[in-house]
């Protein structure tokens, strides 16, 4: 990806977000994170030459890789994907800004014992399946206050700063509007419990979120194209 093709990937991003946010209120913020899964570290040097300084992973491994590659880089990195109990104590290492994808109070447990133990905290999300599908992970959207009070509660390592979901996948626009309106509603009954992160919206549907009320979204492909 050349710097010219960079700027215009983000401009085109910036520009949608933009008219997305207007809509919903011109106090209404919304963060950029580029999901670099897919891209190798020269594409997030450029990225970052652009203008752009969040990015994200969903695996530890390359979480680590481009982390060392692009250390001398004021980067701020968020991890986005399913999180093993093996590789905690590698997540925990690493620093993250900000982890996307707690998704149970299990895993929850486990994370909070081994941050403890390294006498560390971690700003986490927690990761709601608001589109009930099999093939996401992430709480219910029936449980996920009371999975959150108990995280709150129960783990003080952890720092819980609002949800995270991944819109219904189908091409029907409208459901997919119904799960981010799901997600927004869980969000606004946690904002008094610390909420102030609600992570939904990727390339093909970040427009849609931030009009359901997303304030930060993850877009990959449509920011690493060629
Ligand atoms: C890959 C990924 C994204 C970005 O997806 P694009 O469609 O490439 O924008 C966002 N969130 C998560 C959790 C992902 O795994």
């Amino acid at each position: 990806m050349t710097k010219k093709q960079a700027i215009q990937n983000l401009d085109e991003i910036i520009t949608k977000v933009e008219g997305a946010r207007l809509y919903v209120s011109a106090h209404h913020i919304v963060h950029i994170i580029a999901i670099s899964k897919y891209s190798k570290a020269i594409d997030i040097s450029t990225l970052y030459t652009a203008g752009q300084r969040a990015f994200g992973e969903n695996k530890i491994q390359d979480l680590k890789l481009k982390n060392e590659k692009l250390e001398d880089l004021p980067l701020q990195w968020h991890f986005v994907g399913r999180l093993q109990s093996n590789k905690i104590n590698n997540l925990i290492d690493l620093n993250p800004s900000l982890m996307h994808s707690l998704d149970s109070f299990n895993l929850a447990i486990q994370l909070n014992k081994k941050l403890s133990a390294k006498n560390k905290t971690m700003k986490c999300l927690l990761q709601i399946n608001s589109a009930n599908e099999q093939s996401k992970t992430g709480v219910s959207s029936s449980e996920a206050i009371s999975v959150y009070e108990q995280i709150s509660t129960k783990c003080p390592n952890i720092q819980l700063l609002g949800v995270m979901s991944i819109g219904a996948n189908t091409n029907d626009k409208k459901l997919v509007k119904e799960s981010f309106k799901i997600t927004k509603k869980i969000f606004d009954k946690l904002k008094d419990k610390g909420a102030i992160y609600c992570s939904m919206g990727m390339s093909s549907d970040f427009e849609l979120a931030i009009k359901c009320g997303s304030n930060m979204i993850r877009v990959g492909s449509s920011l690493f194209k060629n």
